[in-house]
């Protein structure tokens, strides 16, 4: 594997099971015990109903593209070589909506509503980021 130079993300006590679980390909979700509410991103308690007995629970990794937008300038000479490059908001088949990037894509074929699909992007020892393809 090439060295990865761009960043890469740092779990926390809220997100580890998280960025555990996409280092496994598996996309894990936030599911209140309590009112059965979906959420992304983690939080310590439910925005819905505000108990803390929260659970994980794997998404289907299918949903489909809510907006985007296409960067054609870098945020950093990191992310140069990406360019242009698809910045989208994923709404998953759970309801949750998921900022990540469309790829297997040319970025101006990318349409709001178009159903994609997870795939991970293995970017070093376990860790990987959830992308979305066409499906
Ligand atoms: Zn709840």
């Amino acid at each position: 594997m090439v060295e990865y130079a761009k960043p890469v993300p740092v779990a926390d006590h809220v997100t580890r099971e998280f960025w555990n679980g996409a280092g496994r390909h598996e996309l894990l979700i936030q599911r209140c015990r309590e009112c059965r509410a979906y959420q992304f991103i983690a939080q310590s308690c439910c925005r819905g109903c505000l108990s803390e007995n929260i659970g994980w629970v794997a998404a289907s990794g299918k949903g489909k593209v809510y907006s985007y937008t296409i960067i054609h300038r870098p945020p950093t000479q990191k992310f140069a070589a990406d360019t242009p490059y698809t910045v989208a908001l994923v709404e998953l088949e759970e309801g949750v909506r998921m900022m990540s990037n469309i790829v297997e894509i040319e970025p101006q074929e990318v349409r709001v509503g178009m159903a994609v699909e997870v795939v991970f992007d293995d970017v070093g020892p376990a860790i990987a980021l959830p992308k979305f393809r066409p499906a």
